[in-house]
């Protein structure tokens, strides 16, 4: 079978090293006789795993003493209303700055549940550009602020963290966590489904500061609450010990590559590779996203003429480059470029591209 490249925008590709040592281990994992799957999560050995797999993420990603490490499940989208729920009392303001598909999304299932407050939205620009930081309506009163530092379906990543003052920021980093170093200080909060950079799906990376755990004074259910999810060492109820500990092969795995430092070199290189081609393309391909606003992660592009988007996808298909569909929502195409797609799958991709522009421009 010759190469192929993934370019899914998620579940997405994971790195082929770590694939390959989960099916060396898949039988028989360490000493345990069973499957890792087939372990008890409150048994020693899973449990010693758990634990060295949040301090392998602590170390890479330099999460500070005073912050929690949850590995939940439900995905990103459970947490739009769960973060309202435990950060907010149930009339309080929260602010919500508005960039894509997703931060739409956390605030309109955090409007059951919190005072949902629109502090910028770049609609209007069909979501092309960010929200200047200068406009953007904040109130010191707010429980937090939440924004999605990358957009996934528009394309969009914030160069920087936004400044938002005291109250605390929270932000859905499910598409760009572990692509680049972060400072975890800066945030309150930072929640991720694992299916882009982390993991398979159906597991989800929430980092909160300890002091917030106290904020969630409403009635509701314990597997609803982040300090019981906390002082249960996300054992609340029965976890997902398969994707957890594949996100620790994950880690590992960038920690082997050179850690966060490291990513953030090889991801910006290759968005600038396939940035200049589609600039460099005379219009045949198009990014609308404004250049100070584009994602280093997810690449939205259109062909001049959209009656060859089929002829484009069979084709790059054929070539071993899979998944480059855009999203039903924009139409035309999409190249995911995570930490698992090394720079020889963007090559390979921007030369088809020529190719296919040379055959049909
Ligand atoms: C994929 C994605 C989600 C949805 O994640 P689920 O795990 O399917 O709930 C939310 N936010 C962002 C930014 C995403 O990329």
């Amino acid at each position: 079978m010759s190469r192929t490249w993934n370019f899914a925008a998620g579940p997405a590709a994971m790195p082929e090293e770590v694939l390959r040592q989960a099916q060396a281990e898949l039988l028989e994992w360490r000493d345990v006789r069973a499957s890792v799957m087939e372990i008890s999560h409150r048994g020693k050995a899973f449990m010693a795993l758990a634990a060295g797999i949040e301090a392998d993420l602590r170390a890479l990603a330099g999460i500070p003493d005073h912050y929690k490490v949850l590995f939940l499940q439900g995905g990103a989208t459970l947490q739009f209303p769960l973060l309202a729920m435990n950060l907010a009392a149930p009339a309080q303001r929260a602010d919500y700055v508005l960039s894509g598909h997703w931060s739409d999304k956390a605030a309109r299932e955090a409007a059951p549940y919190v005072d949902v407050r629109i502090a910028a939205d770049a609609r209007d620009s069909g979501y092309t550009t960010l929200p200047p930081h200068a406009q953007w309506q904040l109130d010191p009163g707010s429980a937090y602020v939440h924004y999605t530092p990358n957009e996934t379906i528009h394309g969009l990543e914030f160069p920087d963290v936004p400044e938002v003052g005291a109250v605390p920021l929270v932000a859905d980093f499910s598409s760009s966590i572990l692509s680049a170093p972060i400072d975890i200080s800066r945030y309150g909060m930072v929640y991720a489904g694992a299916q882009k950079n982390i993991g398979p799906s159906g597991l989800t990376l929430l980092i909160v500061r300890e002091d917030l755990l106290a904020r969630a004074t409403r009635p509701m259910a314990t597997i609803f609450r982040y300090a019981d999810h906390a002082a249960q060492g996300s054992m609340l109820n029965t976890p997902n010990t398969f994707g957890w500990y594949l996100a620790g092969l994950t880690f590992r795995w960038i920690a082997r590559h050179g850690g966060l430092a490291a990513m953030a070199a090889r991801n910006r290189r290759k968005a600038d590779t396939l940035y200049a081609a589609i600039d460099a393309s005379g219009g045949f391909y198009r990014n609308p996203v404004a250049a100070a606003a584009r994602s280093r992660m997810n690449v939205p592009f259109f062909l001049v003429d959209a009656a060859l988007d089929g002829r484009f996808l069979a084709e790059s298909e054929q070539a071993g480059l899979l998944a480059l569909k855009g999203h039903r929502a924009l139409g035309g195409m999409r190249a995911s470029l995570y930490n698992a797609m090394p720079q020889e799958g963007v090559d390979a991709l921007v030369a088809f591209m020529s190719d296919f522009q040379r055959r049909h421009g």
